[in-house]
């Protein structure tokens, strides 16, 4: 590991200000190909420091943010949810307004990882792991991802967990988070503090970035910009449900996963959430798709047409090809089952 300084934020406020304070001016002024040649946050690090005994990521200083006051689950005057960006993906599973209200990120909370690595990781660094695509974590291997132009080895090599909707030749690399899947279909917010002590909303449909041209660049967030809160609105009626399909029954990132609000009697869908995990580059939601389901009768033909449309655009590249058949299976056994009222 290489050597870096390191500071604890005491607030929120002063979090940005200890990482602008120890970084290059390249890394300020957002020159640098790649950021984690700057600081960094902190928070449970239990995939920065993996990262960073690779040396995959090295930071010349981490802030630890790990002591801010950020650890409350708030009610919104609307009916939502504040969530602190530092409260644990343990404490947010076991949370009793969101076991009775947002069971489905509950239930994807504890879909993820191990109960020793739940009880560190954070909600804001949940949000902000990076791929487990094999040669991203592999330093002597080419990767656009860490080294813009240095190639994509997985697009013809090893890629059974990669993504297929959302990528480009420049990267396969999937998203591997279950609860941002989750935080995806209930429709929710970061809010940020920036170096400048300004602070911004910003939707989780607009949070994360496609591939394209620049892999290295995942999220919308500027150098520096901590999150502070996620911001769930008020659910909507229907059955929660996370399925994840996986090659062990625990501690296993997904293959195929999917994250489900369904409000539905026998013949009809009245309104359908649904974002997929294991699949996209980012946490993937399409609304066409719930759309067309709650636009006509609910019927086995009705939810191949939704199947159709979700994988219009689905590439494999090899080992995952079988992604495709696996999603359409699940998707269809979710509608089945929520038809039936069993979604669970
Ligand atoms: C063996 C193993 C299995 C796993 N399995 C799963 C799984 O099945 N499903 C799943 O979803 N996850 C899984 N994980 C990933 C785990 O959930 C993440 O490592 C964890 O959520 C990251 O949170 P953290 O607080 O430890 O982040 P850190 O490691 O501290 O930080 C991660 C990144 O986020 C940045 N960051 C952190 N907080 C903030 C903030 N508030 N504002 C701005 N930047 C911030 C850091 O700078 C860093 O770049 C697994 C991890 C391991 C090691
Ligand atoms: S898929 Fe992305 S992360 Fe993996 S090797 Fe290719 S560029 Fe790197």
């Amino acid at each position: 590991m290489k050597t870096f300084a390191y500071f604890r934020a005491e607030t929120a406020d002063q979090a940005p200000h200890l990482l602008a304070s120890h970084a290059s001016p390249d890394y300020l002024d957002g020159q640098q190909a790649n950021a984690s040649q700057g600081g960094k946050y902190i928070a449970g690090g239990t995939n920065l420091l993996d990262l960073m005994k690779l040396q995959i990521e090295t930071p010349i200083a981490l802030v630890d943010i790990s002591r801010l006051p950020l650890t409350d689950v708030e009610e919104t005057a609307e009916g939502g949810l504040k969530i602190g960006a530092m409260v644990t993906n343990s404490d947010l599973a076991a949370h009793p307004l969101v076991r009775e209200r947002y069971a489905v990120l509950s239930r994807a909370l504890l879909a993820g990882a191990s109960g020793q690595l739940r009880n560190k990781a954070s909600t804001g660094g949940n949000l902000l792991q990076r791929t487990r695509c094999y040669y991203f974590y592999s330093p002597t291997s080419p990767c656009n991802k860490r080294i813009p132009g240095s190639g994509c080895p997985a697009r013809e090599g090893r890629n059974r967990m990669h993504a297929i909707l959302g990528i480009s030749e420049h990267c396969i690399a999937q998203h591997p988070s279950d609860m941002a899947v989750a935080m995806q279909a209930l429709d929710a917010s970061v809010e940020t503090r920036r170096i400048d002590g300004s602070s911004r909303r910003i939707t989780l449909a607009d949070f994360y970035l496609l591939p394209e041209d620049h892999p290295e660049r995942e999220n919308v967030l500027e150098v520096g910009e901590l999150i502070t809160h996620v911001i769930l609105p008020p659910v909507p009626a229907g059955q929660h449900a996370y399925r994840k399909v996986r090659d062990r029954a625990s501690y296993a990132f997904a293959l195929v996963s999917v994250a489900a609000v369904i409000d539905a009697t026998a013949g009809q869908i009245n309104s359908a959430r649904l974002a997929f995990g294991g699949i996209g580059v980012m946490p993937w939601r399409n609304r066409e798709v719930e759309q067309l389901l709650c636009s006509q009768p609910a019927s086995p033909q009705l939810f191949n047409q939704a199947a159709e449309l979700l994988l219009k655009d689905a590439r494999g590249s090899g080992d995952n090809n079988f992604k495709i058949a696996l999603t359409r299976r699940v998707l269809l056994s979710v509608l089945t089952d929520a038809c039936k009222g069993e979604l669970q």
